[in-house]
């Protein structure tokens, strides 16, 4: 348990938000992500995404970086904006509702 510094109110140490404020717990996610087995030459890099919340001294971003053994190759952060794009430009493409429907109802 801990006091979240926005709102002061006592927090689990295992949420990512603030139940009572939503604001995020920590100032920063990283998730690394493994290259194609299959494309040669890229087995020892790797694509780190930071997802910075925010706070006094940075602001919101999404940071990607290429990271070649133990160092960066090249970086470049996105707005929270341009990530969520990114992100339905990753999603798989949805089917039209009436379709999904159909399938439904004949499942
Ligand atoms: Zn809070």
């Amino acid at each position: 348990m801990h006091t979240c510094r926005h709102c002061g109110n006592g927090v689990e140490n295992r949420f990512r938000y603030c139940p009572w404020c939503a604001l995020p717990q920590r100032r920063k996610l990283v998730e690394f992500f493994a290259p194609h087995p299959a494309v040669g030459g890229d087995q020892a890099k790797a694509l780190r995404v930071s997802r910075y919340f925010g706070d006094e001294e940075t602001v919101p971003q999404v940071r990607f970086s290429i990271w070649n053994v133990d160092s960066a190759d090249a970086a470049v952060s996105l707005t929270e904006e341009e990530a969520a794009r990114l992100a339905g430009f990753l999603a798989p493409p949805r089917r039209p509702f009436l379709e999904q429907l159909r399938a439904t109802l004949r499942g």
